[in-house]
This record gives C-alpha cells, structure tokens and sequence, in this order.
C-alpha cells in the first residue's frame, strides 16, 4: 500500500489476550481507552472467557452498549470444560493455544479472513498478550503492525530478558542451593535482586526446561514488535523503563490502566459514559463484603487473596490462617473455590475451634470479591497479596501497604520491589509459617503502620497523577494513540 492509500482504511485493533482474569481485565481496560479515541476495536477471547464474562458480570453487554466501534471475537482454547486452567494447568492452556486457536486466529487475519487484507474490517494494528510468540509470524506475514503488550510487570519482564546473560555468564542454572546469592547479570537490578526473587521456576537445573524454553522464546519475539505497552508508570519503575530501551526502543507506559480509564471516563470528552469497575469479573462477585466493611474501623481490615491462578497447599493455608487469627487483625478473605491442593478444609470437620471462632468474631471470608472496591474501602488498612501485577497495581493505586506472598511468573519480582525497592510493604517470600504471618501483619496493621500508610500515600499520588491529564502515561497513552492512527499498512 503506498502513502496516498493509508488513509482509505480506518484504524482498527485488534486485541489478543492471554485468556486469564488479570490480563484480559487490564486488556479490556485498555480496550475502551482505545474506544474512547474513535478507534475501531476487536477484542479476541476464548470461548470459555467470553462464556464466564457473559454469566458473572455485566460482560460483553456494557461494552455493546457503551461503545458501537467495540465488538467481541471468540477463538476455542482447545482445552476440555472442566480443566480449571489454574496453577500447573496453564501450561497445558498455552500448548492447546498454540495448536486450536493460533491457527483460526491466523484465518481471521490473513488473506481471505474476515479481518484480513483488503476486507471490509481489515485491522491495522494486532495488540497481542507477550508471551504469544505465534504473533509476530503471522503480523509480518500480513504486514500489519504488532504491538506486545507484556501485562506482567516491567520488573518481571526484565527477569526473562535478561535471561540468555544470565546463561551467558553462568549464574543460571544456579550453581548450589543459595536462594540469598544476589544476582549480578541483570542490568538495573544490582544490589536489588537475590535468586530467590527471580521467578520461581528458574529454580531448575534444566536450561532446556518447557518454560525455561518459553522464556527464552519471548525474549527473541519481543524486538520483533512495533513497540512494548505496559500496565505501569514511569514514576514507579523508571530505571526499568530505561533499561527496556535497549530491547525495544518504542515502550508505552500507559497504567495503571484502571485509574486511567476512570479518569478519562470522568473527563468532559465523554459525558454521559458512566465508569464502572466491574465488569471484567470472569467470577461471580460477591459483594456482601462490602456492608461488612462498612462495620469495620477504619483501615482495622486485612484483604487476603492470591489471585485467579495460584494455588494453596491445605498446610498452607492452615498456617495463613492462625496467622490471620492470632494476628488479632480484622480480616476479609478470598478463598476462591478450586484453589487449595490436597485437602480442603471446606469439606472437613477438622477445623480447630480457635480458627473458627476468631474467623467469627474478626474475619469474613467470600470466594469472589469486587477487589478494586475493596481496595478502595476505607476499612482497608493492608493487603496480602500473591503479587499479581494487576493486584499491585490495584493496591498501589488504594494506598493500601502489602504483604506479599509470591506463587510464580513475576511475582517472585513484584514481591522484592513492594518491600525492597519501593518500600510499600513486606516480603514474606518462600515462607509460610503463622508466626511470620502474624508478625508479619502486626507490623503492617500496628508497629509500623504510620510509616508504611505514609509511602503508599506518596505513591498513590504519583499513580494518580500519572495518568491525569499532563502526566507521563498520560501522555503516552495519547501517543500510543496518535500512533494507532497513522499506523502505516
Ligand atoms: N480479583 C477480583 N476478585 C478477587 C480476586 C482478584 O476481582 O476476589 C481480580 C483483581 O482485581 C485483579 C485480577 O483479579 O484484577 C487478578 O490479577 P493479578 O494480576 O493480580 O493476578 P492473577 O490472578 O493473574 O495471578
């Protein structure tokens, strides 16, 4: 196509997500960003997502309703009803990926599909999750530009990309058991980042490991793409950031892209679009916990959740637990169905009266909680967290100070940030014992609770004031935009 044709087709993005709670949530944030600016949008999910969307929350109909340029498109993720796509499964859910929905995926968009070239809804830019490594073929097959958005945090990222020097220089495979040797051949993260803090599966002696593989895969596909988008702020992770540069000279920090819509949402440009925050739920939310919240003192709560993915041992979760209850702490728990390995208390009679009885008088405890509303709750005074990367953004945002309790992926590096680097909270890493956790919350709820309010206020302000109107994702985003429209195809 030369320069006079480009303007006879109509910006139109497609969106790939990879098909999990937080990822599509933040891709869906991002989604209507790109509807408030005119763009035409195409969201991609699988067929059991977009089923969860349409049964849990408002779904697919406040979109239809809110935006005519959005529309939904469903690819089968191969796996059967029943797999749970949690903990170790998501491997399994990226291989049937690659072999069931790649390739319709790749009918859509190529020659002859519906989204193809010279079709009448012809897309002008993929956005696809980072770890899908199949769309950087299929981009330049069609020569439409490909934009990966890393929905990990940039911290975690780096970890991956930094990988092949780490090989490089020997220091992975780890040469012996110490967790606590600190890592030298990640640029920007001297000093900072031990063994332990590096995701939890290069905790293996096997370079040729299946996600040791796909790591090292990512890393190659991402300088392929047009540019990097991330759910962050420069005033958060700047260092990083810059650091990136390197790998792909064109990023776009745009978060947290959930503050960012309300405030565009609420902004003059867009009267009568009322902003909401929960539809995205791929769970039915259970929002009786907020009128307990309403009860409680204020910040006296301690929000409990690891997330849509990790997993809990029952030990595990007994020791959280009389930690929870010894703390003395008020306590709101997410104990999602599905998501204790071995035996669940919730079908046994064995639980200790102490448990029971200080659950009753401090605790509360859903399956599914609103969890931006949550956060934002005045009763809030902490979150233990598994350290998703939507999560941290979500409590960042709130002021809320973290526990932090890493399952896999990034969360490993998200934890060592919050409690090293920016100061937000503690790291309890690799530990789950009730004595660490009792203290642990102690020292968040009571010691050293002015202290720890104070710097997540501090940072709160900045995320707030990074996505208002002259701050840096802000302007990136209006960047990401202008770019979006004069993409050349
Ligand atoms: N979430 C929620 N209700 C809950 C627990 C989690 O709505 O009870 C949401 C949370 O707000 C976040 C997402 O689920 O947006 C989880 O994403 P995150 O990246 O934190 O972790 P993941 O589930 O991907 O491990």
């Amino acid at each position: 196509m030369n320069m006079s044709d480009q303007r006879a087709v109509s910006p139109h993005v497609l969106i790939f997500p990879l098909p999990l709670q937080g990822p599509v949530n933040c891709m869906l944030k991002l989604a209507e960003l790109l509807c408030l600016s005119k763009i035409q949008v195409t969201f991609l999910n699988t067929q059991q997502i977009q089923e969860r969307l349409r049964i849990n929350s408002a779904g697919a109909d406040v979109y239809f309703k809110r935006y005519p340029n959005f529309r939904f498109e469903t690819v089968p993720d191969g796996l059967p009803e029943d797999n749970p796509r949690t903990g170790d499964q998501i491997g399994h859910l990226l291989e049937s990926m690659d072999a069931v929905a790649v390739p319709i995926f790749r009918g859509m968009v190529t020659s002859g599909g519906e989204y193809g070239p010279g079709s009448e809804n012809q897309v002008t830019c993929i956005i696809a999750d980072g770890i899908f490594t199949f769309a950087a073929g299929i981009a330049a097959e069609i020569g439409v530009p490909l934009l990966y958005f890393d929905t990990i945090s940039p911290c975690g990222l780096w970890t991956y990309l930094c990988l092949p020097e780490l090989i490089e220089a020997g220091e992975f495979p780890f040469k012996d058991d110490n967790l606590d040797e600190m890592i030298r051949n990640a640029p920007g993260m001297e000093g900072i980042i031990r063994r332990r803090d590096l995701p939890s599966f290069y905790r293996t002696n096997d370079v040729n490991d299946r996600i040791i593989q796909l790591v090292l895969k990512e890393d190659k596909h991402i300088p392929l793409a047009q540019g990097l988008i991330f759910n962050t702020f420069q005033e958060l992770e700047a260092p990083i950031l810059a650091q990136m540069l390197s790998v792909c000279p064109n990023i776009y920090a745009v978060g947290p892209l959930h503050a960012h819509l309300k405030t565009r949402l609420a902004a003059e440009t867009c009267p009568g679009v009322q902003p909401t925050t929960s539809c995205n739920s791929i769970r039915r939310e259970d929002s009786s916990c907020i009128s307990w919240l309403d009860a409680q003192p204020s910040k006296s709560v301690i929000y409990v959740s690891i997330g849509s993915v990790a997993m809990i041992t029952t030990d595990q979760l007994f020791e959280i637990w009389h930690g929870l209850v010894n703390s003395g702490s008020r306590f709101l728990w997410v104990r999602r169905p599905g998501s204790v390995t071995g035996l669940d208390p919730e079908t046994t009679k064995e639980i200790p009266s102490e448990l029971s009885l200080g659950t009753k008088e401090r605790g509360y405890i859903v399956s599914w909680a609103p969890q931006e509303e949550v956060l934002a709750h005045p009763a809030i005074g902490g979150f233990l967290t598994h350290s998703g990367w939507n999560s941290t953004l979500e409590s960042i945002v709130e002021g809320k100070p973290m526990i932090c309790w890493p399952y896999f992926v990034d969360q490993q590096v998200n934890s060592r940030y919050v409690g090293e680097v920016w100061k937000l909270g503690l790291d309890m890493k690799d530990t789950c014992d009730r004595v660490v956790v009792e203290k642990m919350i102690r020292e968040v709820m009571e010691l050293r609770k002015n202290e720890f309010l104070q710097r997540a206020d501090e940072m709160a302000k900045l995320a707030k004031a990074s996505v208002s109107e002259g701050g840096s994702s802000y302007a990136d985003l209006d960047r990401l935009i202008l770019d979006i429209k004069f993409m050349k195809i």
